[in-house]
Parts: structure tokens; C-alpha cells; sequence
């Protein structure tokens, strides 16, 4: 038997091929003395190398295809704005002159800097921040010695068809390989919300990621088995274990082809219960993807995006536009406007950064609260969204809510908006609708309540779960608590779906549970009706509710929301799954 080794699995396919192994070759920076009339040339020096940064990131950006999700640009927007940032920029320069120093020593100098303020603050979301930095800086090092990092001073095609085995793997690096044709990535470090693990799902490469010394049990060539499902890399596999992998890597393919064929289908159970498909949004260029696979609308836009990544909030009118765009490409189709969500993992400027990474960002002033907190950029929010509906049907969703008196605030706040619109004129659906997300054990607790005065209800199981079981969702240390199958999660889900078929408004799930297939027979039988997840997933879901009969699923349902373990709740999942 090939050596087999296990790690995180982030994105499922099979890949087989030779191992590519990355080895950055690690650059020596040593301090020199830059003599006082050389300086201004110095930083001349380093100007030119971030502008060559900048340029090689634009590049890279501009032959991402179009059809990919819109968040890989993202991850390549975002380095492009750190390289104009001034701690980057300007800082550096500074310390040049201060300290008569070569570029290479100020950048270093500065990037330590910055990372150690970042490790201080011990936050799993400023971790990532902290990869960041590091791969920008490398770049601009990378440029001033001359010394190209490894997919830039690659031959073509260096990594088609091939696994590539590295430490770490930046988006930029990511999109290369992916151009490349490359067949499955490999990480020692990442976990699931990893940019790697992102990446990997979104361009649809399998990829394992986690596995601790893994350039140590690979040699370059090496025949590789990548599955990705599985979360297992085999090296030198036996000729039996390579006809077997090709054989599951033939039957992935005709899985793919014939969920392609379920794409004009309705989502219908065999005993005609039907279910609603909606796609998760952070952009409106997710819109194509979503025609691709037919969601019936859209049951989470996630709003930060437009606030994230840009030096001034945008306005009512930018936002307007923004959601009018969207709204009119979904032509009729539900379109759910989730307000801002941000604070906690998601601050909107560096100096609450600092504030919420000391006390306890996930419990602090995040989603509703800050939006109560700071209502100018809330009423802005709210404006260009009644504006929005307008052009089709859009519903309102607030996220994080936990009291009556955060929606009651926030329903008077939308009357005091709509009365105003009226007067000045401006067109919007007066019976626009309003939901709330139920994430928080409090609220689902008190679901009835919230369902009375609601027209929609939608579970974000992945805050539910954190706040549930006091997990933090980021943390890699605690990852393994996080599981929507404890029997107090189920209970919570339960007891929201009941409390919205008593006040007779629909149950949405729009976390991460919802778009898990291991799932999805569960949720039918607890009596979720509609599922709200990344669009790739969609047609998966759909393949097993239009295999499904409700009634079946509700008998043993019952029997798996009276479990006491997790191991039992598992074999009883695996059994539904299985009928
Ligand atoms: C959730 O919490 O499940 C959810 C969908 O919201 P977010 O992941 O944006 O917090
Ligand atoms: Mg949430």
C-alpha cells in the first residue's frame, strides 16, 4: 500500500498525479548603510519595486476568467489596497532615511512590525490579515533583490496536471497554478476557512490542507493520490489503489454531468413537497453562477462586501445602485438584502479592529447592535434598500437579532424611512418584507416571538453554532467542537422551524449547514423548506430532496431529535442518508 498521510479536507475531487514541491527559497536580509546622499535613490528603489508589486498583482487579477466567483478578485483587490496603504508605502521610506538603511532592512523592519501587533492581539480573523502582509511583503522583497518567487520564474505550464505540496499557497500563487491546469493542492498549514481552502472550493481544485510535515513524506515526482473528500494524500500508490482512485475520479465526473441534467428540474421531493433553492451572495458578479445552476432566488446577500475593502462606507445612492443591479438581473426572483453584518470578525475600520480584537469580537458590538449603535449608515442602508425594491421582490433580513426591542427599533426605524421616501417622492414596494436571522440560541429560543411580528425567519446555523456550543468558528484550536449534529443545535433548529410553521411564515437556513449534502435529508425531515447555500452546492441539494420521500424522513427524525449523543445522531444521519 502507497504511504497515506491526512489532513483538513477543503475541497472534494479526486486528483492523481506527480508531486510538485514547493520550496520557497527562503531570501537573506542583511542590514547595509546607505550613505546619506544615496538615500533619496534608495527609496527611489523601493517606490519602484511596490510599483512593480502592483503591477505583477494587476496582471494576475486581470486573467482571473470571468466565470470564476468574484471573491478570488477579491483576495487580489485586497493586496492591491495594502500596497497603497501607508504603512506600507510610506513607513518604510521613513525608516530608510531615519536609519540610513537599504529598502530590504526597512521592509523587513516594518513587516515585523506590523505582524507582531497582529500576534499580539491573538485574533484568528487578524491571523489571516497577518498572511496577508506577509505575502505582499514578500512580493515587493522578492522584486528588490531580484529574486522571483516560484510561480513567476516558472516555466509554462509548470504545474498542469500536477499536485502541487507546499507550506503555504497565496491567492495570487493559487490563480497561477490554476491557469496552469493544475490538479489538486496540497498545504501543511490552513485550515477550513483558509484563503487556500476558499480558493480551492470556489475554482473547484481538490485540495487537502493541515497536514503537518508533508514536504517531508513527498519527494518532487513522486506519483500522488489527492482525495479531497476524504481529506488523504497516498504517495507511490500500488497499481490496484491507482485503478481504483481512477475509477472514483470516473464516477466524480458522471456525478457532475448528471447533476448538470437537474439544473431545469424542480426541487421536488417523490412525494411532492416542494423545496425552495436560493443562492448565498456576496457580489453582484455571483449572478451568472447563479443562472448557471437555477436557484430560485437569492436567500442571503451578504451586504459587508460593499463595506469591506474601501476607504469610505458607501453612501444611500451607491448602495441603491449596487442592489438595484441585483434585484433587476434576478428579474422577479426573491432577492433577501441581509443588513449589515459587520463588527466582530468583520470590523469596518482599523481603530474598532483594535477595540474589538481586545474585548470579545464575536459577543461585542457586531451586526444589529451596530447598526442600532451608529444609525446614520444603518438609515442609509435601509433607504437603499426600500428604494431597491422597487425593481422586484426584495426582502429585508436582520441579522444577529437577539431582543424584541432590537426589532421593534429597527421596524419603527424602516416606517420613520418609508414615511420620508413617501414624502420625497420615491417609489418603493410598501409591502416589502422583513426577517430576521435567527443565530443567536436566545432567539431561536424565543423564535414564536420573533415569528409573530416577522414575515421570514432564516437559521444562520454557522453563529448558531459557534454561540451555541461557545466555539469560535475562526479558531483552529476549538474546530473540533463545531458540530451542527449536537443534539442542542438540532433542538434550536427544531424549534424555529416549528415556531414559523405556527405563525405560518417561512423557515429559511442560510449558514453553512444548509449547503452541506450530509445534511440535507435531516433538514427535510425536521421540516426546513428552504435551503440557502453557495451556488456550486445547489444542484447536489437538489439530487437528494428530488430522491427523497418526507414522510419516511419525519418517522426517523423524530427518533434522531430524541438522541442524546453525537455518535448516535451520526449513525442515524448515515442511516437516513442511506434509505
Ligand atoms: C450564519 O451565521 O450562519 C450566516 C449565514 O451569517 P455569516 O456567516 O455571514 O455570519
Ligand atoms: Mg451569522
Amino acid at each position: 500500500m502507497g504511504l497515506v498521510v491526512n489532513g483538513i479536507s477543503v475541497s472534494r475531487g479526486i486528483a492523481i498525479g506527480k508531486a510538485h514541491l514547493l520550496k520557497r527559497n527562503e531570501l537573506e536580509i542583511t542590514r547595509h548603510i546607505v550613505p546619506k546622499l544615496l538615500i533619496n535613490e534608495e527609496i527611489t528603489r523601493f517606490k519602484v519595486a511596490l510599483k512593480k508589486a502592483r503591477r505583477q498583482l494587476i496582471a494576475i487579477r486581470d486573467r482571473i476568467p470571468k466565470h470564476t466567483p468574484a471573491d478570488i478578485a477579491g483576495f487580489i483587490n485586497a493586496h492591491l489596497l495594502m500596497l497603497e496603504d501607508a504603512v506600507l508605502t510610506e513607513a518604510p521610506a521613513v525608516i530608510i532615511r531615519e536609519k540610513q538603511c537599504n529598502a530590504e532592512w526597512a521592509l523587513k523592519t516594518q513587516c515585523e512590525t506590523l505582524v507582531n501587533v497582529f500576534e499580539e492581539m491573538n485574533d484568528p480573523y487578524l491571523r489571516t490579515r497577518q498572511d496577508d502582509i506577509n505575502y505582499v511583503v514578500d512580493r515587493i522583497l522578492r522584486n528588490l533583490m531580484d529574486a522571483n518567487d516560484y510561480p513567476a520564474g516558472r516555466k509554462h505550464h509548470e504545474f498542469k496536471m500536477r499536485i502541487v505540496i507546499a507550506e503555504d499557497i497565496s491567492p495570487a500563487e493559487i490563480l497561477i497554478m490554476y491557469h496552469d491546469g493544475v490538479a489538486g493542492l496540497v498545504t501543511r498549514y490552513g485550515g477550513p476557512n483558509s484563503h487556500t481552502a476558499i480558493l480551492a472550493r470556489s475554482l473547484g481544485i481538490p485540495a487537502v490542507v493541515g497536514v503537518p510535515h508533508i514536504q517531508d513524506f513527498i519527494l518532487m515526482n513522486e506519483m500522488v493520490v489527492l482525495d479531497g473528500k476524504r481529506g488523504m494524500i497516498m504517495a507511490l500508490p500500488m497499481p490496484v489503489e491507482l485503478s481504483f482512485y481512477r475509477g472514483q475520479q470516473r464516477e466524480e465526473k458522471r456525478r457532475l454531468q448528471v447533476l448538470k441534467g437537474l439544473k431545469e428540474l424542480p426541487s421536488r421531493t417523490r412525494d411532492g413537497v416542494t423545496v425552495q433553492l436560493m443562492a448565498n451572495v456576496e457580489i453582484p458578479e455571483d449572478i451568472p453562477i447563479i443562472k448557471k445552476v437555477a436557484a430560485a432566488g437569492i436567500g442571503l446577500y451578504r451586504t459587508e462586501m460593499l463595506f469591506l475593502n474601501c476607504k469610505e462606507p458607501p453612501g444611500e445612492e451607491e448602495q441603491f445602485q449596487n442592489y438595484r443591479k441585483i434585484v433587476q438581473a434576478m428579474k422577479g426572483a426573491p432577492v433577501t438584502i441581509r443588513t449589515l453584518d459587520l463588527g466582530g470578525d468583520k470590523p469596518l475600520q482599523e481603530s474598532q479592529r483594535r477595540y474589538v480584537a481586545m474585548t470579545n469580537p464575536a459577543m461585542g458590538l457586531r451586526a444589529i447592535r451596530s447598526c442600532l449603535k451608529e444609525p446614520e449608515i444603518f438609515i442609509a442602508q435601509i433607504r437603499a434598500i426600500l428604494r431597491s425594491s422597487a425593481y422586484g421582490q426584495v426582502r429585508m433580513m436582520i441579522p444577529m437579532l437577539s431582543t424584541l426591542q432590537e426589532l421593534r427599533q429597527v421596524l419603527s426605524l424602516v416606517e420613520e424611512q418609508k414615511k420620508r421616501l413617501r414624502n420625497q417622492r420615491k417609489s418603493f414596494d410598501e409591502n416589502m418584507k422583513i426577517g430576521g436571522m435567527i443565530e443567536i440560541p436566545a432567539a431561536a429560543m424565543t423564535a414564536y416571538a420573533f415569528a409573530k411580528r416577522l414575515d421570514f425567519l432564516s437559521l444562520g446555523t454557522n453563529d448558531l453554532i459557534q454561540y451555541s456550543l461557545a466555539v469560535d468558528r475562526l479558531d483552529e484550536e476549538v474546530n473540533y467542537l463545531y458540530d451542527p449534529l449536537h443534539p442542542a443545535i438540532l433542538k434550536l433548529i427544531r424549534m424555529t422551524i416549528v415556531a414559523g410553521q405556527k405563525a405560518g411564515i417561512p423557515v429559511a437556513m442560510c449558514g453553512e449547514m444548509a449547503g452541506d449534502a450530509r445534511y440535507t435529508r435531516l433538514l427535510l425531515g425536521m421540516g426546513l423548506r428552504e435551503f440557502s447555500a453557495y451556488p456550486a452546492t445547489l444542484l447536489e441539494i437538489k439530487s437528494i430532496i428530488n430522491a427523497s420521500q418526507v414522510t419516511t424522513l419525519e418517522k426517523h427524525t423524530k427518533k434522531i431529535l430524541r438522541a442524546e449523543t453525537q455518535e448516535d445522531i451520526i449513525t442515524m444521519v448515515e442511516t437516513l442518508n442511506a434509505l
